[in-house]
């Protein structure tokens, strides 16, 4: 089977130093492996995402300034509501409608995850016809996949075997919006992706995501979880932290092939100015980097602030 990775930012902000990272591992772990690289926009979360349009541009503007080249057509998630639909029809009776507010999750449920993820109990999942009927008139309904928690286990690159409890996760939101959750799953199974190579802040999402893909028939991916970049004191790399995005650094005087040099070596494959300096360090394939886990970019932002 061939290999095809995506890369899948949310155009809220510009790409940082972290984002531009796991992009380049992803670019670099699938040309490795002669596959196909392909792009999607997550601009589904309309109030974070406004001038989505501008932003997604400029995130495709610095990827391609660094040489990350896609294939085929740049997907948008805004674009593909009918296919949201048409997989939630897909899960039938499988699916069901839940009204607790966030409030009343959080009193029923157990102790939220290390990632502040709260299981769902399941109150929603017995209610009768009647119940639903009454409740429907008070709030709108996020629509929730009948998961029971079932434990599922996914293949990371790096982090082994990882498996996690379903819980009956969202698929719609309460206002009609397709969740983080679902949507990434119909887009991935649509994009045929193979591999999915992200942040590690999504790895405990991963079983979740997998355990889905295979309700629809699918195969679950292989994942590759980057480490994540941070500021100096450990604390996940933001904007605020100065320049860290690649309009900052180039303000600062870096050229291009300082900034990739700066990130291939943060990936343990040695400086290299160009991307096919850093294919050609690449191990044999399977492929594995030898630095996955934590960089702290510390170098490169007090040289870029200096
Ligand atoms: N859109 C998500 C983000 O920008 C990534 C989702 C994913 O890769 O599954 O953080």
């Amino acid at each position: 089977m061939s290999v095809v990775d995506r890369y899948a930012p949310s155009p809220t902000s510009d790409l940082h130093l972290g984002n531009l990272r796991t992009a380049l591992a992803g670019w670099l772990l699938t040309r490795a492996a002669r596959g196909s690289w392909v792009l999607r926009l997550e601009d589904l979360d309309r109030p974070r995402v406004k001038a989505a349009g501008e932003m997604a541009a400029r995130q495709l503007a610095d990827l391609k300034a660094l040489g990350l080249t896609w294939d085929g057509v740049v997907v948008r998630q805004s674009e593909r509501l009918d296919a949201y639909r048409d997989a939630l029809s897909m899960l039938g009776d499988r699916t069901y409608e839940c009204f607790c507010t966030r409030r009343e999750i959080a009193e029923a449920a157990s102790a939220p995850h290390g990632d502040g993820y709260r299981p769902y109990p399941g109150t929603c999942s017995q209610l009768t016809e009647a119940e639903r009927q009454r409740r429907r008139r008070e709030r709108p309904a996020a629509i929730r996949i009948r998961a029971e928690g079932v434990s599922f286990t996914i293949l990371d690159r790096f982090a082994g075997e990882v498996s996690g409890i379903v819980d009956d996760f969202v698929l719609v939101r309460g206002d009609g919006t397709p969740a983080y959750n679902f949507a990434v799953v119909v887009d991935d199974l649509f994009q045929k992706v193979t591999r999915i190579t992200r942040g590690a802040d999504l790895l405990s999402s991963a079983p979740r995501q997998a355990w889905l893909a295979t309700q629809f028939g699918g195969q679950p991916p292989v994942y590759s979880h980057v480490g994540l970049v941070t500021n100096r004191v450990g604390v996940r790399l933001a904007k605020r932290d100065g320049a860290v995005t690649l309009a900052d650094l180039r303000a600062a005087g870096w050229e291009i092939g300082e900034v990739i040099a700066a990130l291939t070596e943060s990936l343990g494959l040695g400086r290299h100015e160009t991307l096919e300096g850093a294919l050609e360090a690449m191990p044999p394939l399977p492929v594995t980097f030898s630095a996955p886990a934590l960089w702290t970019g510390e170098r490169l932002i007090a040289t870029a602030s200096r």
